[in-house]
């Protein structure tokens, strides 16, 4: 059984929040977050080659931090939601001034409203002379969403990826929402968080990255995950500096499973590494009885 401490307030500290950035293909996600990353490498960071993962952090000049899940579309996003993953905090929602409200930005609002997570709508792409941000918001009104230039509550910013412009001020409006959220968590236990992907890398092994949402995660520490256990032999971030650890809303890559849980497995952090073991040795046990049963049907 995973017993999970119950944190008393005193207990509990800041955390930095946890942003998923979504929009229509297009539209400009990754240039923003590539603009975020550079603009914001932390100072005395090794400028090694930075390799795609699917979450790293940034700290702003101000000394404030931020995770960013960068998750490829919606997929992961949906998938971590099915398996009962409450990762992110705020979604940031990408539009292109020079285009209209489209399918999938009107699927993103969906998926920010189920999971009840404030939005905050980056409009992009400004710097382009067809640009018509007021064209953006007004189609956004039609569906009910008044963004604060139109009398509503929800905040908006117009950006350029590309030049940086309003980029700052929209991460000040992230921060504010944050803010808003009053986000704590307890970093002085064990690690406890959600998975964001893992592959098996040919030289290191299987490599996974996770998100610690609560506690703090070490090197040495048992851990299991979905399916999957082991002790963690050496942890990273996106660029390649080693970790010696990863206190709540911290992503990081880690060496040491003996295999690649799925994006949205929840991980948990044991005492005893034989405890680890066993149940994720039970937990393939019940997942290879299940699809015999199935086979059968
Ligand atoms: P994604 O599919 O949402 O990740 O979109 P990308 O970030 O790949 O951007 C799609 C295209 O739009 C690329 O050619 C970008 O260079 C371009 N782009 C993104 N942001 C801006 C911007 O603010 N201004 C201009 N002019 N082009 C942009």
């Amino acid at each position: 059984s995973i017993e999970e401490h119950i944190d008393t307030e005193a207990e509990l500290e800041t955390r930095a929040p946890i942003i998923t950035v979504m929009g229509h293909v297009d539209h400009g996600k990754t240039s923003l977050l590539d603009y975020i990353r550079e603009e914001n490498v932390i100072a005395g960071e090794s400028g090694g080659i930075t390799q795609h993962i699917g979450a790293y952090g940034v700290q702003l000049k101000s000394g404030q931090k931020i995770a960013f899940l960068d998750t490829p579309g919606h997929e992961a996003f949906t998938a971590m939601r099915a398996r009962g993953a409450q990762v992110t905090d705020l979604v940031i929602i990408v539009v292109a001034a020079d285009d209209d409200v489209m399918p999938q930005t009107k699927e993103a609002i969906s998926h920010a409203q189920a999971a009840g997570v404030p939005i905050v709508f980056a409009i992009n792409k400004i710097d382009k002379p067809n640009a018509n941000p007021d064209k953006i918001k007004e189609q956004l009104s039609t569906m009910n969403l008044l963004v604060e230039d139109w009398g509503g509550k929800i905040q908006s910013q117009d950006i350029s990826a590309k030049t940086g412009q309003g980029v700052d001020e929209l991460l000040e409006k992230v921060l504010l929402e944050a803010e808003m959220l009053d986000l704590k968590a307890n970093p002085n236990k064990n690690a406890v968080g959600t998975v964001v992907e893992a592959l098996l890398d040919k030289g290191r092994g299987y490599v996974s990255t996770i998100l610690v949402q609560e506690g703090t995660l070490k090197i040495g520490d048992y851990m299991l995950a979905g399916k999957h256990s082991g002790k963690v032999k050496a942890m990273f971030d996106e660029r390649g500096n080693n970790m010696q650890e990863a206190g709540p809303s911290t992503p990081v890559s880690i060496l040491g499973l003996d295999g690649a849980p799925q994006a949205g497995d929840r991980f948990h952090v044991f005492e005893d590494e034989k405890e680890a073991k066993q149940i994720a040795t039970k937990r393939s046990q019940l997942q290879r009885e299940q699809s015999v049963r199935t086979q059968r049907h």
